[in-house]
């Protein structure tokens, strides 16, 4: 059985006290449920986060993290430093990432060994931009980023890997893919899996969709058989629409 994840990317929102009243205000939303629920706050705020969530399900994911043990790489953050502080999953590959820090599958393929090799989680995310789309290109492409930064993983990686589909033109744009074009790519994605390693490993990993889901539309994207739940962007910074998403499975 596939874990169903909801996972809130905070991008560059929240200082430390607005961090503080939102997820405090997410734990009170939050009800039991089978779902794992995930929050990435900027670095500032990730250690009172985590604080702050202590002994609750929800739970804390860094944006980025370089692939350097350590050194001359200033303004940068180690995958030690996060676990020093608790952090245990990281969000890579983020399609701003790739566009604004010429971030490439070269560079994520190192981030994921160090993240890997510190027992730290990995969503990771990739996407086709709208021209590849219309030039029909979105399942060559998306293979190719999944070829380039995660086929040279063991099997046993796979165990920490959870992978999250955003299309480019449907990030922070309002613009969502139907969940048919949705439940195609991740029905293609898991059979990329499959060709690589095998039909049961395929079966195992967390896929999920990203790209302006609301809590209007949530239910119906999550509802598709290969979709196992959503990185949310915008609304992950509304603690009521945050939790409706959550409990949209
Ligand atoms: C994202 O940036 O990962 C994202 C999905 O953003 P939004 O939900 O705002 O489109």
């Amino acid at each position: 059985m596939r874990k169903q994840i909801v996972a809130g990317n905070w991008k560059m929102n929240k200082d430390y006290v607005d961090s503080e009243i939102l997820v405090s205000k997410l734990l009170e939303q939050h009800h039991h449920s089978t779902t794992d629920v995930i929050i990435a706050p900027p670095f500032t705020n990730l250690l009172a986060a985590k604080n702050t969530l202590k002994g609750s399900p929800i739970s804390v994911a860094a944006q980025n993290m370089h692939f350097a043990e350590n050194g001359a790489y200033t303004g940068e953050v180690s995958a030690s430093m996060l676990t020093s502080i608790g952090v245990k999953t990281v969000i890579l590959g983020h399609s701003e990432r790739r566009a604004y820090f010429n971030e490439t599958d070269e560079m994520l393929a190192k981030k994921v060994d160090t993240a890997l090799a510190h027992g730290i989680r990995i969503i990771f995310c990739f996407g086709e931009e709208l021209a590849d789309r219309k030039a029909k290109k979105e399942n060559e492409v998306v293979a190719s980023q999944i070829k380039n930064a995660l086929f040279h993983l063991s099997a046993s990686a796979w165990d920490h890997i959870v992978l999250a589909y955003e299309p480019v033109w449907a990030i922070g744009t309002g613009e969502t893919a139907s969940p048919e074009q949705a439940q195609d790519m991740h029905a293609f994605i898991r059979k990329t899996l499959a060709d690589q390693y095998t039909p049961a490993l395929a079966d195992a990993v967390s896929i999920l969709y990203g790209g302006s889901v609301k809590s209007a539309n949530a239910k119906e994207i999550f509802s598709k058989p290969d979709v196992d739940g959503g990185l949310i962007g915008g609304a992950a910074l509304d603690a009521e629409h945050f939790s409706a998403i959550v409990n949209s499975f």
